[in-house]
């Protein structure tokens, strides 16, 4: 994929196997995924709109801790490379730069585990 947009990793619990094991979390326009390092386990988001800007009040929802960091990426928009906020909960996910405050707005789609995927492949 060469219009990767971000592409990062986040230590923490995972929701799954309940490990401490960094969570690989990729974006690009359109999807977003969080994949454990450890079991497998990925969760695929999907873009829902590209214009909500009240998006924030949204990931607040969910019974898993929400993940809020702060990633270097170019914008899609006002196309500056600098600081974006990266903000993933159990049910969404966005993106936002800071500078022109342009949100990148993904919801939760599926979930599956890469382990059993390589059954089929
Ligand atoms: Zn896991
Ligand atoms: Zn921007």
């Amino acid at each position: 994929m060469s219009d990767r947009f971000i592409f990062t990793r986040y230590r923490t619990d995972c929701y799954h196997c309940k490990q401490n094991a960094d969570q690989i979390i990729k974006a690009v326009p359109n999807q977003a995924q969080v994949a454990c390092e450890n079991c497998g386990a990925t969760r695929v988001f999907v873009p829902r709109s590209e214009d909500v800007d009240a998006a924030g009040l949204l990931t607040k929802i969910g019974k898993y801790p929400v993940w809020e960091l702060v990633e270097e990426a170019t914008c899609r928009n006002c196309h500056t490379t600098g600081p974006h906020d990266l903000i993933v909960s159990s049910r969404h996910l966005t993106v936002r730069c800071r500078n022109c405050k342009f949100t990148h707005f993904y919801k939760f789609d599926l979930e599956y585990l890469a382990k059993d995927e390589l059954k089929f492949g």
